[in-house]
């Protein structure tokens, strides 16, 4: 039967339209009108014609019949890229409980009021020739016109916010003057290319081991669309070459690809390596684009200017009109995993678009999800490795040493014996040392030795963090206070910071290593715009000795003379109440001892800990990922955890308390009835790990099961419940899913 009714959206930039609207399907358009088409309709009163997206079709309607209006017209059936973007935030509205406008907002490029900080540059077309124009522009009453000459005679080009504010000029006149080709505008990709070009081109011949694997991918890529490719690669043993050479694939059949990589690893490296490769056909997203820039690129990628994307989560939603590949890069990371509505995780929706588009989908990692894993070992996925390094490179020793009897043995210091001469005798060598302290948790926190109470920020329910100028710092809200000298509860003056942050670590370092020139990257360093890539540049320059830092100096970077890694302290995230926290642990360890030894000579990593028996940091230190995965799969299965579950958080947030707790028991309530042989397994209402930030309380509800529409449809009910019940004003209610 055809469907007769659609539900529009009007305008996805505009608050107040921010919902959808129903129309009637005529006869001769039923099969041209499908989600993501496009269409002209009748709208408000006066029946003005506007465009429209259809983000649904039906066959029923509650509405009264003669009350609806007609669409008028299909501009563009589902054959365009916006078309299967819609599709895919159709699938996203429903799997994550965003509402249609929030999915959209998420997938289509909005062109929203042109923002001030646009970094536009305005140039004079010709400078020689216009000497003369401001004096014949004022002859014809062009004042403004002429003012706007006048200053970029003075300075051109120059930023076009400061020459509508020098000229005294608005932006039509700009507009008018571009029209009439008195100055021309530079846009940041203009400069880009210019950037580019200058760049020479080049590919990395695959090694032996690199094409056995692109020939395993091609085969299974070779009819139809093929399963995604789990590509499991060791750090070092060239994936990047399989991307590229998988991209140029791509390309040459005349589709485009897509490159998902943490933003962390958008290194100076990187982005030459794909710029040699693909030249200006290759573009970068990154955070620090404005919404102009961005939008620049999304048309760039939908006029076919720009083929290769590369960038973080929302990169996927690149608008390419015939997509072949996406890859998504080290796809173990949690970056993936968005935390605004709609909380999709990348590598969900990747799958999901990419069977819309029958694109291909490969994901690499040297240490995959375990939920790829497991993909990958049911059949779901295929999976490739490269087992061994690139060149000469081979992977780390690693020593694991117990802190506890380090301590035991009188040292009382955070680097062990081992570390101290391991790495003495690198720096005298002139090599390089990188020290990795592993930041999650309780750290920098001051506590009481005396009755053992940690100081913690007022607004969220974290521990504030002990800094060198002698302040205590909220990591979430950025509340600030002395450090105080005194027990708040008992009085007692012995207070202090309980174990290190990277500021102690770094005067450790000093003091461990005096000679040697140290650079720390954390969070607080690497707060200016282009912070983190200078530090990582002086590094690699070998302007430094020793990197100290969080998780972010593990990530990506390739240090050819880095001959030790220090890891100070590994088990500090198996101290998270999250069922994933062994994961982390082997990831970010097994990353660190990857960053040892990447060129030509042998590498060396330390691992310190207090729990050397811990299956997660053992395996990372033999760089064993098999066991790894057979251990951890084995607990995710007893206890019905993803992947061999899908799990639903419900997540409550709301500035009272109380109304939180009444709410949050009321849906665990319903979930009862709902559910009375309590097959979803629902756990909670409990306060979140962290339960409260910015005066914000966040409870959580878990329900879990095999079947992940069982979960949808929980949701969906609850989402009815909770916006018919006027007891939920206060309170805002999100979903997560974790298939
Ligand atoms: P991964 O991403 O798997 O950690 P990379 O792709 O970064 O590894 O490769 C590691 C290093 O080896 C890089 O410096 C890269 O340029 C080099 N390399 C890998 N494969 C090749 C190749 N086929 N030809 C030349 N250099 C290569
Ligand atoms: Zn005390
Ligand atoms: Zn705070």
């Amino acid at each position: 039967m055809k469907k007769r009714y659609a539900e529009v959206i009007v305008d996805i930039a505009r608050e107040e339209l921010d919902r959808p609207f129903r129309y009637r399907i005529p006869e001769p358009l039923a099969d041209r009108v499908v989600p993501g088409s496009v269409v002209r309709i009748p709208f408000g009163r006066s029946g003005r014609e506007i465009e429209g997206y259809v983000t649904g079709v039906s066959d029923s309607t509650d509405y009264p019949e003669d009350r609806l209006k007609e669409i008028l017209d299909v501009q563009t059936g589902a054959e365009t890229a916006e078309a299967r973007l819609i599709a895919l935030a159709a699938w996203m509205s429903r799997m994550y409980g965003a509402t249609m406008i929030q999915a959209l907002r998420t997938v289509l490029p909005v062109r929203r009021a042109v923002s001030e900080k646009t970094t536009e540059r305005v140039c004079l077309a010709d400078p020689d020739g216009a000497a003369a124009l401001p004096g014949e522009l004022r002859s014809r009453n062009r004042n403004a016109m002429a003012r706007a000459v006048e200053t970029l005679l003075r300075e051109s080009p120059i930023p076009r916010g400061r020459l509508m504010k020098e000229a005294g000029v608005p932006l039509s006149v700009i507009r008018r003057l571009e029209r009439d080709g008195v100055i021309f505008i530079e846009s940041e990709a203009s400069l880009r290319r210019a950037k580019i070009e200058a760049v020479e081109r080049g590919r990395d011949v695959p090694s032996g081991e690199q094409e056995k694997a692109l020939s395993v991918i091609r085969r299974e890529w070779s009819e139809g669309a093929g399963r995604p490719v789990l590509l499991r690669g060791v750090t070092g043993s060239g994936k990047t070459v399989v991307y590229t050479e998988l991209i140029a694939d791509a390309l040459a059949e005349g589709k485009q690809a897509i490159v998902l990589i943490p933003e962390i690893s958008l290194t100076r490296q990187t982005v030459l390596r794909f710029v040699r490769r693909f030249g200006d056909s290759v573009s970068f997203l990154h955070s620090r684009l404005s919404e102009g820039e961005r939008y620049d690129q999304m048309r760039a990628a939908r006029t076919g200017e720009i083929r290769v994307m590369v960038g973080p989560r929302s990169a996927l939603f690149t608008p390419f009109p015939n997509l072949g590949l996406i890859v998504i890069d080290e796809e173990h990371e949690e970056t993936y995993h968005s935390e605004h509505v709609p909380r999709y995780h990348a590598r969900d929706a990747a799958e999901k678009r990419a069977e819309l588009e029958g694109a291909h989908l490969l994901l690499g990692s040297a240490t995959p999800s375990v939920s790829s894993a497991r993909r990958a070992e049911l059949g779901i996925y295929a999976s490739v490795s490269l087992l061994s390094r690139f060149g000469e490179g081979s992977l780390a020793d690693a020593a694991v040493v117990d802190m506890r009897r380090e301590l035991s043995a009188g040292n009382r210091s955070i680097f062990s014996d081992l570390l101290k001469e391991t790495a003495d005798r690198a720096l005298s060598r002139g090599e390089q040392v990188m020290l990795f302290l592993n930041r999650r948790g309780y750290t920098g926190a001051l506590t009481c030795r005396t009755c053992g109470c940690v100081v913690r920020c007022p607004h969220c329910d974290v521990s504030l963090t002990l800094h060198r100028n002698g302040r205590m710092i909220c990591h979430y809200c950025g509340y600030e206070t002395p450090a105080l000298r005194v027990c708040p509860s008992c009085g007692s003056p012995h207070i202090g910071g309980l174990s290190v942050g990277t500021e102690q670590a770094e005067e450790a370092a000093r003091a461990a290593w005096p000679g040697a020139r140290i650079l720390r990257m954390d969070a607080d360093t690497t707060r200016g715009k282009e912070g983190h890539s200078a530090i990582l540049k002086t590094f690699e320059e070998g302007g430094a000795d020793i990197l100290l830092g969080t998780q972010m100096i593990v990530k990506g970077h390739d240090f050819p003379n880095v001959t030790v890694v220090g890891v100070l302290l590994a088990d500090l995230s198996l101290s998270e109440s999250d069922y994933r926290s062994s994961e982390r642990t082997f990831q970010l360890v097994t990353q660190a001892v990857g960053r040892a030894g990447r060129g030509r000579k042998k590498g060396t990593a330390v691992i310190q800990t207090y729990r050397p028996d811990h299956f997660s940091v053992v395996c990372a230190a033999r760089q064993d990922y098999d066991a790894f995965y057979r251990e951890e799969i084995a607990y995710r299965k007893i206890l019905h955890y993803p992947p061999e579950g899908a799990l639903m958080a419900v997540l409550g947030t709301s500035e009272s308390e109380e109304l939180l707790q009444t709410g949050m028991t009321y849906i665990r309530k319903y979930l009862k009835k709902l559910d009375p042989d309590d097959v979803l397994c629902a756990i909670g209402p409990a306060p979140m790990t962290v339960g409260k930030i910015r005066d914000i309380f966040r409870e959580v509800i878990y329900i879990r099961n095999t079947d992940p529409d069982k979960l949808v449809r929980a949701k969906d009910l609850i989402m009815e419940y909770t916006a018919c019940n006027r007891g939920f004003d206060g309170i805002r209610i999100q979903f997560d899913l974790t298939l």
